[in-house]
């Protein structure tokens, strides 16, 4: 998979990208990100990418131009998304994830200020929000997408397993909870079940806590 993410701070993005398992995902070539500050494709000699907002209002907005002709220049095959981050898009969810990880190419535009010029939107195949709360800009969510795609792809994630019994990774449910080393923490102890080795115990358990945490703290699913 190709994931381009065209950013005006590459900066914040590329740390991410080079840690960590996405970092392994890259040198295992089971990914290619390519960072691409749009900046670069300003066609203004002070190399602005915003202005303005038409009819008033406070804040800039990021301009069409350097978008455009930075698309352009990536030569985007046919079959391809482009995602807009945005509050206003779809919510972004597990199952859109593991659609998106279908995918062979993949660019992510980070707007900032006020967002950016409408006119962008014929190049947008989806516009994606990661929740109902405003961020300063699309770096954030770019990674979001990206690290939730990147771990649905083969090899990325060590053990597959470990990805199927998550939570939300087939349905709206949550993975159970989680205990490793010591079995006595400071007078905090592991539940005696995970102890004995009996796994159909153990699979009972960890799915009554998993059904019982959601309905606890996720009534509406
Ligand atoms: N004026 C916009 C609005 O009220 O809908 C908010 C713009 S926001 C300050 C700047 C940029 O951050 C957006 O263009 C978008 O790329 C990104 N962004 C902010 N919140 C986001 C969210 N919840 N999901 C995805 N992208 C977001």
């Amino acid at each position: 998979m190709k994931f381009n993410i065209l950013t005006i701070f590459p900066a914040v993005i590329t740390p991410y990208c080079n840690a960590s398992i996405i970092g392994r995902a890259q040198k295992k070539k089971l990914l290619e990100i390519k960072v691409v500050n749009i900046r670069d494709y300003s066609a203004d000699k002070h190399r602005k990418t915003d202005d303005e907002p038409f009819g008033g209002g406070p804040g800039m907005v990021m301009l069409a131009q350097p978008i455009y002709d930075c698309l352009a220049a990536l030569k985007l095959p046919k079959k391809r998304r482009v995602i807009l981050a945005s509050p206003q898009g779809r919510p972004w969810t597990q199952k859109l994830a593991r659609a998106m990880a279908a995918e062979k190419n993949i660019t992510v535009i980070c707007g900032h200020y006020e967002g950016v010029d409408e006119r962008i939107m014929p190049l947008v195949t989806d516009e994606i929000s990661i929740g109902d709360y405003v961020l300063t800009g699309g770096e954030l969510p770019a990674l979001v997408l990206l690290d939730s795609i990147a771990r649905m792809l083969p090899g990325v994630v060590g053990k597959a397993e470990s990805i199927i019994s998550e939570s939300f990774y087939d349905s709206e449910t949550f993975d159970h909870p989680h205990y490793t080393r010591p079995a006595d923490f400071r007078g905090l102890k592991v539940p005696e079940v995970l102890l004995n080795g009996n796994h159909k115990a153990i699979n009972e358990w960890r799915q009554k806590q998993a059904e019982e945490k959601i309905k606890k703290v996720r009534s509406e699913l």
